[in-house]
Formats: C-alpha cells, sequence, structure tokens
C-alpha cells in the first residue's frame, strides 16, 4: 500500500484577547520564535507530512507572511466566525486539492512546542481508529462550582483534557464537518474529536503531553519559555572547508556573489562559507557531515547552490526536535576584501537560518601571508553553530 498522504491544517484564525499585547499570540514571539513559525516548522520537518494547510484572519495575511516567512509552502485559508467555520473551511480547501489527503491533523497554533513524538503517537493511532488526540488524565481534584465556593466533585479518573493535533481519516472528518454546519443544538464544537465523537466516528486517545500545553494567558508563556528556556540541552558543532582559485570572476561566500579576478573550484557553487558552516550545523546534532548527505560522486549536486546543503542541516536539526541558536563564521583569505559585504552575509544567513540578526556573525582574517591562503592559492572558513534541544 502507498504511504497515506496526510496533510497538517493549523488554525491560527483566532485572536486571544486573554493572552494580551498588540497582536494575536500565535505572532507574539516566544523565546526568539513566533509560535506559528515553531508549528509549521515543526510539522514541515516531519518525514509523514506532505501538505501544510493554514487558516487565518484574512486581516493578518501580512503579519503570517512576516511570521512564518516564505520558507514553506503553505495553502492559506480565510477563518470564518467560529473556530469549527475555520476549520471547515480549511478542510475544504484540502478536499479542493487535486490529491487530497488521506489523513490530517488539526492542530492550534496556540500550541507552539509539538515534538515529533506527538505527531507519531496521533499518526499511529489512525491506523485502527478514524479520529485520536493526545490526551492527559487529570492531576488536580475537580469538582463543580456555585456563585461563591465549590459544588460536588467530580470523579476525575473518569475524565482526560484533549490536546492538539488532532488526527483524523480526512474523508471522515471532511463528511462530519459538512453535517454539522451552521446553526445545531449542540453549539460550535471546541474541537473537533467533539464533531467526530457527534458523527460516530471511532476515537482513540494518544499520549498526551505537557509540552502541547496551550497559550492562553501571560501566565503560559511564562511557563513554557521557562521550559524552552531550561529543559534542554546545548551542543555545539564546528566546520572547516577549503576552496582553491581557479579560472572565473567572481567568488560565491554565504550565498553572495563577490567580484573577484578569480573564481572557487568545487563541484558545488563552491561557496566554502557555507560549507563550513553547514558541517558545523551537522555536527552540533551529531548528524554527520555534507560528503554524507551530498555526496561530489553525485552528479545533481554540480553547480549547486549552497543554501540547498544549509537548509538541509536546518532540517537535520529540526527533525531532531532541536533548534539552532546562533552561528559564528570565519573567512580566511588575503583576497577578496570581506569587510564590505559582512553586513549583507550575516543577512543573508539570517534569513536562511530564521535568527535575529544578533544570533549570526560573519567575519575574516588573513595568515599574514602564511600558507596557502597567504599565497592566495585560495580561501579556508570555519564555523561553529550551536543548538538547543529541548528535552
Ligand atoms: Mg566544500
Amino acid at each position: 500500500m502507498a504511504a497515506a498522504r496526510v496533510a497538517a491544517l493549523v488554525m491560527a484564525a483566532g485572536h486571544g484577547a486573554r493572552y494580551g499585547g498588540a497582536l494575536p499570540k500565535q505572532y507574539q514571539p516566544l523565546l526568539g520564535r513566533t509560535p506559528i513559525a515553531r508549528v509549521l516548522d515543526a510539522f514541515a520537518d516531519h518525514p509523514a507530512i506532505g501538505q501544510l494547510c493554514c487558516v487565518i484572519d484574512p486581516g493578518m495575511a501580512d503579519t503570517f507572511a512576516a511570521a512564518a516567512g516564505a520558507r514553506h509552502n503553505v495553502l492559506i485559508v480565510h477563518g470564518g466566525p467560529t473556530r469549527q467555520d475555520s476549520v471547515r473551511n480549511g478542510l475544504e480547501a484540502l478536499a479542493a486539492l487535486p490529491e487530497p489527503p488521506d489523513l490530517a491533523l488539526i492542530h492550534d497554533a496556540a500550541r507552539p512546542l509539538l515534538p515529533p513524538s506527538a505527531i507519531d503517537g496521533v499518526l499511529a493511532c489512525l491506523a485502527e481508529a478514524d479520529a485520536a488526540a493526545p490526551a492527559l488524565p487529570i492531576a488536580d481534584t475537580l469538582s463543580g462550582r456555585d456563585d461563591i465556593g465549590f459544588g460536588a466533585e467530580v470523579d476525575r479518573a473518569t475524565l482526560l483534557q484533549r490536546q492538539t493535533p488532532q488526527g483524523f481519516r480526512f474523508a471522515a472528518i471532511l463528511a462530519a464537518h459538512r453535517r454539522f454546519a451552521g446553526a445545531d443544538a449542540h453549539g460550535p464544537a471546541t474541537d473537533d474529536i467533539a464533531l467526530a465523537r457527534r458523527a460516530g466516528l471511532r476515537t482513540m486517545a494518544a499520549p498526551g503531553s505537557m509540552l502541547l500545553h496551550k497559550l492562553t494567558t501571560p501566565d503560559d508563556k511564562i511557563m513554557l519559555e521557562a521550559f524552552l528556556g531550561s529543559h534542554g540541552r546545548s551542543s555545539v558543532g564546528n566546520g572547516f572547508d577549503v576552496h582553491a582559485f581557479g579560472p572565473g570572476g567572481e567568488v560565491i561566500l554565504c550565498g553572495l556573489a563577490i567580484p573577484h579576478d578569480q573564481g572557487l573550484v568545487g563541484h558545488s557553487d563552491a561557496d566554502v562559507a557555507m560549507h563550513a558552516l553547514t558541517d558545523a550545523m551537522l555536527g552540533a546534532v551529531g548528524a554527520g557531515d555534507i560528503g554524507q548527505l551530498f555526496p561530489p560522486s553525485d552528479p545533481q549536486w554540480k553547480g549547486a547552490a549552497s543554501r540547498i546543503f544549509l537548509e538541509r542541516a536546518l532540517q537535520e536539526i529540526r527533525s531532531r526536535g532541536a533548534e539552532l541558536e546562533s552561528v559564528d563564521v570565519t573567512i580566511i583569505c588575503e583576497a577578496p576584501k570581506i569587510g564590505p559585504h559582512r553586513d549583507a552575509m550575516r543577512a543573508r544567513l539570517a534569513e536562511l537560518l530564521d535568527l535575529a540578526p544578533d544570533r549570526v556573525n560573519v567575519k575574516a582574517t588573513t595568515t599574514e601571508g602564511l600558507g596557502f591562503t597567504g599565497r592566495r592559492e585560495g580561501i579556508a572558513a570555519m564555523a561553529t553553530a550551536t543548538v538547543w534541544r529541548c528535552l
């Protein structure tokens, strides 16, 4: 059987007034990266996910573009008056694709930490059930309430709290949403398992996670940022590369073409700085080296733009549940002069790596006329990358 086509539907049309701030919470950075970017990256980096769809408020299109970047190919859909309407809009957009998905994962953008294991757990349940969601048991005592105090206790052993991503057989959840669209005696559904149950679908609970905690109030932001900042470990990778000068009129360094009286020889575009940085990033997560991922013997990398290697290294980091924290590149040559291009190189790397410019450094040095760089035979580069892996 062919692998199931899986779409991720990210719900980002809400405004979440309780969270505070000028922008909706999914667009407010959480330790440097917005929740919407974190969620889209997590889905894009999961090997099972083929299609990304995001439901947004049409008034927030520019904010979305700025926060989520152009890295991913996202089908953008406009939200409706309620969450249920917004989900239905997203499902209809997926249904209208030439190849609609077999399975859909529906996720709140306000749950910014999305470990790959949560996606795996829900997808595993869909082998047996029509619908699945991560769920957690309740730790606190639950009770009813009256005007000033408590009502009767509720048996928490019989209860679960549901999280997202919630997964569904696509045709089944689409049919449920169509059937229960509009005015309904039950009122709008607060999640999609509620509709699945109403439609009589087979549901299953997958393992929940505290990492899937939803941002609702400012306290939630403090909690998740504290978690991100303390429950992890950093690691460091280094990289080194050399390319020889040869015929040509420019060299490519950090993705920029710099006029020079020679070029650099190499199988790809010979961007020695990006190659060193790619190796540093791969090294930081134990993912081998650039030669293993992109063998020079493979003709498809001939003349390739080295940003492909850098983007793959970033993907290797993120698919391990880690994130890139900072990079530092040193270019070693007598000529061309790097100084005039430094800021542009830094900006290019920051954009490609989705890092704030102050987390990217590019510098240059000579070897005082000594050695092969001193004899102007080529350019060397070394790089360091630090990553943070959330536990
Ligand atoms: Mg190289």
